[in-house]
């Protein structure tokens, strides 16, 4: 079996209050393989950009990694000291955040910014460097490279910008890359040519991608396989056709139902009832359970385990849910026999 690029396994995230200690993700696993996209996924507030944040140790105090390993390509990462993580951020994860601006600085041109990058984290001379930006430039879809590439970022558009956060995420050859919401910003029909790019150079490149988004559009264009969030778990993950066409797991069903087509009007989409729990106030049990229309006595007191289906659902492999229905010893026909 190949080794993922990126091994998550059981990683938990606490932010330590004067109240009390808040866990904001419990025990998250999942993995990536290369060149794969993985779709992380859920409503605001579910820990998917904590996650992102944690895999790259840039969780900000109060918060702190309390518990799981994060694996790059086999080695263990989550435990480096912060010196040699920076440098692990630096060539061998490329980050694309919302803002095309948190990655660029205004003040430098980007054939400045995308040099000094290749020259730091590879041996090539600073002629090389360039002739590599200018390439990467093209790939990214910037016509005529050799007149932008001395631009400064505010000679941009929005779009273009974040074509130059791509191609400065992959100028390293990164073996991971992770997107926080890259296509948020930009206008639809922008978003639409970041995706096709983001997901072309990925492919060429065998790089492993991190999406996190909350945008069902986005995962259904772009991901292979999908992890839905819900209050700092993953509650479903499989791959993107499964999860997208047939969700297992009740929340999971509501945020498909909730993907607007072309054919739908305003009252056919679904919508699931009450609202994410707070950190602080997250629910023994499933942390669905009081949003769940099929919630049962054991959802209030035991905790549901990602695993494959045992019920109700065909064996897939990789297809993982966390929900009692599954579960043959907790399912209601199990109370019943
Ligand atoms: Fe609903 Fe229970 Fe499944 Fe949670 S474990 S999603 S409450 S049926």
């Amino acid at each position: 079996m190949t080794t993922p690029v990126l091994s998550v396994q059981d990683l938990t995230v606490e932010f330590v209050t004067r109240r009390a200690t808040l866990r904001a993700l419990d025990r998250v696993s999942f993995e990536i393989g290369p060149g794969e996209v993985l779709g992380v996924v859920g409503e605001s507030g579910a820990g998917k950009s904590v996650t992102g944040a944690a895999v790259i140790g840039l969780v900000d105090p109060p918060g702190r990694i309390a518990g799981g390993e994060v694996r790059l390509s086999g080695e263990r990462i989550d435990n480096l000291p912060a010196e040699q993580l920076r440098r692990v951020r630096g060539k061998r994860i490329g980050m694309i955040f919302q803002d095309p601006l948190t990655s660029l600085n205004p003040l430098f041109r980007i054939g400045d910014q995308l040099v000094e990058t290749i020259t730091t984290h590879t041996d090539l001379s600073a002629s090389a460097a360039r002739q590599r930006a200018l390439a990467l430039l093209t790939e990214v879809g910037i016509s005529a490279p050799e007149r932008r590439i001395d631009s400064y970022p505010h000679q941009f558009s929005g779009g273009m910008r974040q074509r130059v956060v791509i191609a400065l995420a992959l100028c390293a050859e990164p073996e991971l890359v992770i997107a926080d919401e890259p296509t948020t910003a930009l206008d639809v029909s922008v978003q639409a040519q970041i995706i096709t790019v983001l997901k072309r150079l990925c492919r060429d490149h065998g790089t492993a991608v991190m999406l996190v988004t909350h945008d069902m559009g986005v995962i259904g264009e772009t991901a292979d396989r999908v992890a839905v969030m819900y209050a700092g778990r993953v509650i479903e993950v499989g791959a993107v056709t499964d999860v997208v066409r047939h969700p297992l797991h009740p929340y999971a069903q509501g945020l498909m139902g909730a993907i607007p087509t072309l054919a739908d009007t305003a009252e056919r989409l679904a919508s699931i009832p009450g609202s994410m729990p707070r950190l602080s106030a997250i629910p023994p049990g499933c942390p669905f359970n009081p949003r769940c229309p099929y919630a049962y006595a054991p959802c209030t007191t035991i905790r549901p385990e990602l695993k494959p289906p045992g019920l109700r659902a065909p064996a897939v492999p990789g297809r993982k849910v966390a929900c009692h229905l599954y579960d043959p010893a907790l399912a209601p026909e199990a109370a019943a026999a």
